[in-house]
């Protein structure tokens, strides 16, 4: 995806490329069957006051990917499993695979995950599946933690490397773990709490989907990221473009779409359920320099630190790119995500409210994960108006 894309797009993009196969795909339906006619969908009551929390954090991206590998460490070794940019939770299974294989060859019976986020959480489960015995060491624990502010939808290719880095021995790296992850997932489905669901969503243009937009949001630093999600093509469900009498926009061109939304609280708490309920034991502990990682009783480990491993082992192929996303009180009805292109404007219906996301030029290469309420308050006001609109 080109980062002119992104910026026209929305937010996250991801979805805006990857879940919407444009008119160009030979696969891409533009003649919507009888079914596509969508139900009156319930405007969202967009305002400021409806603001119930904003959060705010960093990406932890790497122009080449995850870092996923073994490091000896004196007696220990650390498979280090972090860097996943806007894809943690989506690509979190299958990032926990590939690290698991790596411990299982140390043929460790214990293992000591340091980090509780997306990242550490999987890990931690998958290895506890595979009969290992897992201590997870931590500075946070959800709420606290980073992936705890994510917008919660299924996003595999977002901000994941960058075009230039996307040889073919990662492009199929990154495929094995978004089809493994994308198979957890579906297990997920039904479960009390509905820790993962499907969301049907609109993505908006003013222009056709395959034109470009007349004006262009001003550049920054961001690089261009691959197209990733033909490799994925058969696992996706295809957007339908619909007619203006098939949909309550006041925007011309309109796709509906079907994405993958992470109930970021319920599923969280499904993770830690499971691994207190499989024996597993959550020590508070933060560490300044990895020499005090031989303190730890366990001679394999798993580093999941996300960000927290630039500061840790001096990784600064780790950007921080931030982001931010205020959550409105929940509202019957609204169950559905938006994307209107060049808008910067993203939301996403979740059980624990709805979501709009705020993306700011600047926000590549900026750590600092202070909320600025005024952009959510903006974000919160694009959206009214499109349904004042309509
Ligand atoms: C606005 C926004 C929206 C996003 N939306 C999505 C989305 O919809 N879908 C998606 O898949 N991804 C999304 N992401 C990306 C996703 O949130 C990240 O990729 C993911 O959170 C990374 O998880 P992690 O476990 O590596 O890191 P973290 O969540 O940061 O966890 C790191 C853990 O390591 C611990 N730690 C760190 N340093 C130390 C230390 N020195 N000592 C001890 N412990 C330490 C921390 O306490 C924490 O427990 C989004 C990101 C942002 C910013």
């Amino acid at each position: 995806m080109q980062r002119r894309q992104l910026l026209l797009s929305s937010t996250q993009a991801l979805a805006a490329s990857a879940l919407l196969p444009l008119a160009s795909s030979a696969q891409a339906q533009t003649t919507p069957a009888p079914w596509a006619t969508p139900a009156p969908l319930t405007p969202v009551w967009a305002r400021p006051d409806r603001i119930i929390a904003v959060a705010c954090c960093t990406r932890p991206f790497r122009a080449q990917g995850p870092r996923i590998e073994a490091q000896r460490l004196g007696r220990q070794t650390v498979v280090h499993n972090y860097g996943h940019g806007g894809a943690g939770w989506s690509l979190s299974w299958g990032s926990a695979q590939q690290a698991l294989r790596l411990v299982q060859a140390t043929g460790a019976t214990r293992l000591g995950v340091i980090g509780c986020g997306a990242i550490g959480l999987t890990t931690a489960r998958l290895a506890q599946m595979a009969g290992l015995k897992v201590r997870i060491y931590c500075a946070e624990r959800p709420p606290e933690v980073r992936s705890s502010a994510a917008t919660g939808v299924w996003s595999p290719e977002s901000r994941i490397c960058t075009e230039a880095q996307a040889t073919p021995a990662f492009q199929s790296q990154w495929e094995a773990m978004a089809r493994f992850s994308f198979q957890r997932f579906q297990s997920l489905l039904g479960l009390p709490g509905e820790p993962v669901m499907w969301q049907d969503g609109y993505f908006l243009s003013d222009v056709p989907f395959d034109a470009e937009l007349a004006s262009v949001p001003p550049h920054d630093e961001e690089p261009d990221y691959p197209d990733l999600e033909d490799l994925i093509g058969d696992i996706r469900p295809r957007s339908v473009l619909l007619q203006p009498e098939q949909h309550p926009f006041a925007v011309p061109h309109v796709r509906r779409y079907t994405q993958m939304v992470f109930n970021l609280p319920a599923y969280t708490e499904w993770l830690l359920n499971g691994f207190m309920r499989d024996g597993g034991e959550i020590i508070t502990r933060h560490f300044e320099h990895p020499r005090q990682l031989s303190s730890l009783p366990e001679t394999t480990l798993v580093n999941a630190t996300g960000w927290g491993a630039r500061a840790l082992w001096g990784d600064d192929s780790l950007v921080p790119v931030r982001g931010q996303t205020a959550r409105l009180v929940p509202q019957a009805g609204v169950n559905y995500g938006l994307q209107w292109r060049g808008h910067n404007l993203f939301m996403v219906s979740r059980k624990d409210g709805i979501l709009v996301q705020a993306q700011s030029v600047g926000d590549w290469g900026n750590a600092d994960a202070t909320p600025d309420r005024a952009a959510s308050v903006a974000a919160v006001e694009r959206l009214a108006g499109l349904f004042r609109s309509g």
